[in-house]
């Protein structure tokens, strides 16, 4: 019997937005761990620069703010340029925004739709440009239950991430002939800075949230990461075009 590691990712370069912190953080530790190259994205410098050093030397860090759409193919662009084919990008970084849907204002609608939904397809397009000239790549997407049910107050996070899924579908049946694999993890309430900001202070949704998680607890941000790795990896070479709730439970808890 064969002992290679098919989780391996020794030799891939991965591209991973928002990874100074959270999941993306966690994703890159989890890439890292498992022998990839990371470049890790994100605003702040100085988080970056934090996480970077975290992770060791096989992390890099490029400073992009992923709002600025018509700077996009020049970023993948110089990506490429600095540090060499880029195999698998996951497509992490996210706002949210909670507010009764009637206070939320076109502006602050098109905010969440830009990073969430419009930044993510523009990378996706530049990446996959590359990805499909050489008949292999590795897009994975980021979404949350808020596609998955109803979740009050999150309107343009949940329309989204709800774009999210829905692009995963229609890229893989678009990209998967020629190579590349679009695959989508849709995390449960998991412990990083974001839950903490709509869940504490809310005693009555956290309860909630536990109440239909059969395992009763939040996840942790490398339960993230570990499914992350599965889906960048030979292990999942004929996995195209999924969904995968990693949630404890949530998506199908009474
Ligand atoms: P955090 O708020 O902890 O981290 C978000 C990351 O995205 C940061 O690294 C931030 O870096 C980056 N980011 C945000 N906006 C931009 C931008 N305009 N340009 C570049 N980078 C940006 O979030 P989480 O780790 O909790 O969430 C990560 C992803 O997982 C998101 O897509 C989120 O929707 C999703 N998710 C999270 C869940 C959870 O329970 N935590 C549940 C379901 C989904 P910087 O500030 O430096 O720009």
């Amino acid at each position: 019997m064969s002992t290679n590691n098919s989780f391996d990712l020794t030799g891939k370069t991965a591209v991973i937005t928002g990874g100074s912190r959270g999941l993306g953080f966690a994703i890159a530790e989890a890439f890292v761990k498992h022998g990839a190259k990371v470049v890790i994205t994100g605003r702040n410098e100085a988080q970056l620069a934090e996480a970077c050093k975290a992770l060791g030397q096989t992390c890099h860090y490029q400073v992009f703010d992923l709002n600025d759409l018509a700077g996009i193919p020049g970023f993948v662009k110089e990506l490429e340029n600095k540090y060499g084919q880029v195999e698998i990008l996951v497509n992490n970084a996210g706002i949210n925004m909670k507010k009764d849907l009637q206070e939320v204002t076109d502006r602050d609608f098109e905010e969440v739709i830009r990073t969430n939904q419009q930044a993510v397809f523009a990378l996706s397009r530049e990446f996959s440009k590359k990805m499909t000239h050489r008949q292999s790549g590795n897009i994975i997407m980021i979404s949350s239950m808020a596609s998955q049910y109803g979740i009050p107050k999150v309107i343009a996070y949940t329309a989204s991430k709800a774009a999210v899924e829905g692009m995963t579908k229609a890229m893989a049946v678009e990209l998967s002939p020629m190579g590349v694999r679009v695959n989508c993890i849709a995390p449960g309430f998991i412990e990083t800075d974001m839950s903490a900001k709509a869940l504490n202070g809310d005693i009555d949704r956290k309860q909630k949230v536990l109440g239909r998680t059969p395992m009763g607890r939040l996840g942790k941000p490398e339960d993230i990461g570990n499914a992350a790795v599965y889906l960048a990896s030979d292990a999942a070479c004929y996995v195209t075009g999924i969904i995968l709730p990693v949630d404890g439970g949530n998506a199908i808890g009474f």
